[in-house]
């Protein structure tokens, strides 16, 4: 049986595993799902956030709930994407963290999600953490135990 004799590092604090806000890719309140569309596409993510002029977390907007908005009936209707709002559309139901939670939140958040957005106390979008980078610290420090 594998023991794991070391669980410290699930309290430790995510802050020095977040992408910080200035390498993040994202999209204001205001902008059209064009926009929206267009920088998802030349990024190649799948979800990017939506903040507001003051860099508050506003929500999440990904090319499908984009395609979605303008599903026609038996087309889709692209002639709508520069008057649709990401606002509108945007998804605002999803779990959060802040920069001081801990691994193991953080952990149990990332088997449902690809990513977490970071958010202040006062709503300031701080970064992000990606099930990507989690994976690795968690490889790394099961590596370590067996040093
Ligand atoms: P990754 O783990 O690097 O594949 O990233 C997973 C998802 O996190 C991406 O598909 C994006 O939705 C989001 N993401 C990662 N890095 C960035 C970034 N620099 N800017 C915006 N979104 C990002």
């Amino acid at each position: 049986m594998i023991s794991l004799p070391n669980r410290d590092f699930l309290e430790a604090k995510i802050e020095d595993f977040i992408i910080s806000s200035e390498k993040v890719a994202h999209v204001q309140i205001g902008n059209s799902a064009e926009h929206a569309l267009l920088v998802l596409t030349k990024t190649g993510y799948s979800a990017i956030p939506v903040l507001d002029l003051k860099y508050r977390f506003r929500g999440l907007i990904n090319a499908q709930r984009i395609t979605d908005a303008i599903l026609g009936l038996d087309h889709i209707e692209y002639e709508r994407l520069p008057d649709l709002k990401v606002e509108d559309i945007m998804e605002t139901d999803m779990p959060l963290i802040r920069p001081d939670d801990r691994f193991q939140k953080a952990l149990d958040l990332l088997i449902d999600q690809n990513f977490l957005c970071v958010v202040d106390d006062a709503g300031m979008f701080t970064g992000i953490l990606t099930r990507r980078v989690m994976l690795k610290q968690l490889k790394k420090r099961l590596y370590q135990l067996h040093d």
